[in-house]
């Protein structure tokens, strides 16, 4: 079969698909990169890792000539003039950009019921959520319409899909994988990720994806070197308690079938429980001052207005959704002046604390297991109140706050034959030790 053939069996796929995973396909865009890869495969060229592969792209990345929406009505009509430079990496591997997935409007939440462009649902159980905010990047990979997609992680919005969904997904090292032309949630917390079914795949996508690029100077190179080591030391932090009794008793068995090949120690994170405490300070804060340029002026959508000062506040107040309102009224909040020592300040402190905590664990440990999510995926409309939201991402939230690689494998089922997801921390930059280990620990649990 041709790239283009191909690509257009995966075209009529996500066509036919119920669980509403793509906003949009970039069909011209996918058959034309289409003939360039079958003409590079004609004439002999084997190089490209990801020759005609077909990835999906979270709505936040941005590609030239196209719509990115952050699934947000203020950025209707926004046309990228650049690529990002994950768009210009999987090209230039010969990857085949082939539509934008919905998401959790600005990559708030954990559910993918805040899109602008209506819930998308779990492949596994069409009445269940994806997770995410990633949803529609982790049901499109489960769904089995692409076999790679992007995701974003700021606290959890590609590990905690890819567990819901019975995936791998992976939160690089912070600035590993390059934030040009990621439309900006939270930027100190914010990371480029793949999801695929396997570690396999993770690992030649990342690699693809993975360098310093002198258009984000947060953006660093990894270790690439592999610690080699007859048993590795895996820790289980003790703080990282309150699962559902389904999940708790599906991570314990994992762990059994780990413990033949791997030594297994417990460790502790004692900050762990200010962890979403002080991410619903941090992230909003950020949120607050990086959202502040969707003005009606710049950017896409503008509201009828008398005057520039009701087209600020039309604009806003017609184009935000409601979560992403409250997280910019939190953030600015904790930035005003009398608050922001009590509050930003103090945040910023704990993070430290955070780091820290890792940083000794990691002198005991190889690396950090925990289950991904404390719960399987739950129905759609079943959470409501922001805040039990909120406490969704305890064990996903402190790797971005300390900055680490972290993956989920899946494990098995639950008793209620949903999926849950393994994480799998590492220290910073570790990025290859971690998909090493991941790939060995996926082996074990295989035949689940
Ligand atoms: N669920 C978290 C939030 O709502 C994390 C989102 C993310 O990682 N983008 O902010």
């Amino acid at each position: 079969m041709s790239v283009k053939e191909n690509i257009r069996a995966c075209i009529a796929k996500i066509k036919g698909d119920r669980t509403n995973s793509f906003i949009e396909v970039f069909e011209e865009r996918a058959l034309a990169q289409s003939e360039k890869i079958d003409a590079l495969l004609a004439a002999g060229d084997e190089s490209l890792i990801l020759a005609g592969a077909p990835v999906a792209l979270k709505d936040n990345m941005v590609i030239k000539g196209e719509t990115a929406s952050c699934s947000s009505k203020i950025l209707e009509g926004f046309v990228s003039p650049y690529d990002a430079e994950v768009v210009t990496r999987l090209e230039k591997a010969g990857a085949v950009i082939i539509g934008r997935t919905n998401m959790d409007e600005f990559a708030m939440g954990s559910s993918t019921e805040t899109s602008a462009f209506g819930v998308t649902r779990n492949p596994l159980d069409l009445d269940r959520v994806p997770g995410g905010s990633s949803g529609g990047s982790a049901a499109a990979v489960a769904g089995g319409l692409v076999p790679y997609s992007l995701g974003s992680d700021t606290g959890g919005s590609i590990r905690q899909p890819a567990s819901f969904c019975g995936i791998c997904g992976m939160k690089p090292t912070y600035g590993a994988v390059s934030r040009y032309g990621l439309i900006a949630f939270a930027s100190s917390l914010d990371q480029i990720g793949p999801f695929a079914k396997d570690m396999a795949s993770i690992e030649k996508i990342f690699n693809v994806l993975a360098g310093k690029d002198d258009k984000d100077e947060t953006s660093c190179e990894i270790d690439r070197e592999i610690l080699r080591k007859k048993k590795i030391v895996c820790g289980i932090p003790k703080e990282f308690s309150g699962s559902s009794p389904e999940v708790q008793e599906l991570f314990n068995k994992a762990v059994k079938k780990l413990s033949a090949e791997f030594e297994i120690e417990d460790v502790s994170l004692p900050s762990t429980e200010y962890a979403v405490s002080i991410y619903y300070i941090i992230a909003p804060s950020e949120a607050s001052s990086n959202l502040s340029r969707f003005d009606g002026i710049r950017y896409g959508f503008r509201a009828e207005a008398a005057n520039l000062a009701e087209t600020y506040f039309k604009t806003r107040g017609e184009g935000f959704g409601d979560e992403v309102k409250r997280r910019i009224m939190l953030g600015a909040f904790a930035l005003s002046s009398g608050y922001y020592d009590a509050y930003y300040m103090k945040a910023l402190k704990v993070r430290r604390l955070i780091k820290d905590e890792f940083d000794r664990a990691f002198q005991k440990a190889d690396v950090i297991i925990s289950p991904t999510s404390p719960r399987t995926a739950f129905k759609l409309g079943e959470i409501t109140d922001p805040l039990s939201l909120y406490m969704q991402d305890v064990y996903t939230i402190p790797a971005n706050m300390a900055g680490l690689p972290a993956v989920s494998i899946p494990c098995g089922k639950c008793d209620d034959g949903l999926p849950a997801g393994f994480q799998i921390m590492a220290p910073r930059k570790q990025d290859s030790f971690l998909i090493d280990t991941a790939k060995k620990i996926e082996e074990i649990f295989k035949g689940e």
